[in-house]
């Protein structure tokens, strides 16, 4: 069996498309959905994450406002800053890009930005809205956009067995939840790193949803013949034999596509989805402020 190709990038092309009709609409009401991108450090990974995110506004004509704060900013600083755009009416979404340095509290921090402009979701209210099955609110964007690709392919989960690798606040727990919601109803296993005989029970599963950050974990042998595999990791495997001296892995050996009946690359799967979920959550957010 080859698998096919759960193409993260062209789900995402059409979300993009439908934005594209949600936003002239805003703009005819005279709202430009706005996104502001807090960035702390110089992590070379983080940056390229935020420039992708400061693209995608710019093509689909969403205004970004982009801070950049050197690594030794304190906590204070960065909090007025949130607190500051809290009260901007025409600031629609806030995004801190994690990770931030050492010396701050990235929860405590996120937890400042209001939950209405909480784009990617993590604020304690918009996730216990998850809890609670409530799927209207601000839903992070990994794991709704892992959601939003295996309806885009009609993949059935309805009753089929789940398992997410990883119990992360942003990508393991909430993707969980996703897949147990009402609607999805998928039984969902959660696996982590004390969970015991992981390969026998990846091997029980019709759906993986890898989000564990270790390059390759998901071997051929882990997975039961024709189940649908969701690649979340991005790891950076060193390389010698590329220019730039290292490659971008999933959590997912490659190999896997010779068992799986669908399996998402690395790249080109779940982080375009990503990008494209803190796009519609923006959206939503400008939408919000003319429906209240
Ligand atoms: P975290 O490090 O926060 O969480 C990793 C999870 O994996 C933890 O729950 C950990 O368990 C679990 N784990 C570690 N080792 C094992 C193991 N041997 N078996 C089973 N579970 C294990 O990572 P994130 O959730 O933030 O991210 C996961 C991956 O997804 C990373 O590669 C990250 O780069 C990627 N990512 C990709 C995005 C995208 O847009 N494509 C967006 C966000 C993340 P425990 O809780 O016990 O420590």
């Amino acid at each position: 069996m080859t698998a096919q190709r759960l193409d993260g990038k062209a789900c995402a092309k059409e979300v993009e498309l439908q934005l594209g009709h949600r936003i002239a609409a805003l703009n005819e009401k005279g709202v430009r959905p706005h996104l502001a991108v807090i960035i702390v450090g110089n992590d070379p990974a983080s940056h390229v994450y935020v420039k992708s995110k400061v693209k995608t506004c710019e093509r689909l004509g969403i205004k970004s406002t982009h801070i950049e704060l050197d690594a030794s900013t304190d906590e204070a600083t960065l909090r007025e800053h949130i607190l500051s755009m809290n009260q901007q009416e025409d600031l629609h979404g806030i995004l801190v890009q994690s990770p931030l340095p050492n010396h701050m509290d990235e929860e405590a921090l996120t937890d400042l930005i209001h939950p209405s402009k909480d784009v990617d979701g993590f604020h304690p209210e918009n996730l216990g809205r998850l809890v609670q099955g409530r799927l209207d609110g601000m839903l992070p964007c990994t794991p709704s956009g892992v959601m939003r690709m295996l309806n885009w392919a009609n993949i059935p989960l309805r009753g089929k067995r789940a398992l997410v690798l990883g119990r992360s606040r942003i990508v393991g727990m909430p993707a969980a939840l996703l897949l147990a919601a009402r609607g999805a109803d998928a039984t969902v296993t959660v696996a982590h790193s004390k969970t015991e005989a992981t390969r026998e029970l990846c091997r029980e599963a019709d759906i993986i949803v890898a989000a564990v950050g270790r390059a390759d974990m998901v071997r051929t042998d882990w997975v039961k013949p024709g189940a649908v595999v969701i690649d979340v990791g991005i790891n950076r495997v060193d390389d010698d034999s590329r220019e730039r001296g290292w490659r971008l892995a999933g959590d997912v050996h490659p190999d896997v596509e010779e068992v799986a009946s669908w399996l998402s690359p690395v790249p080109g799967g779940v982080g375009p989805m990503t990008i494209a979920m803190l796009m519609e959550n923006t959206v939503r957010a400008a939408e919000l402020t003319i429906q209240a």
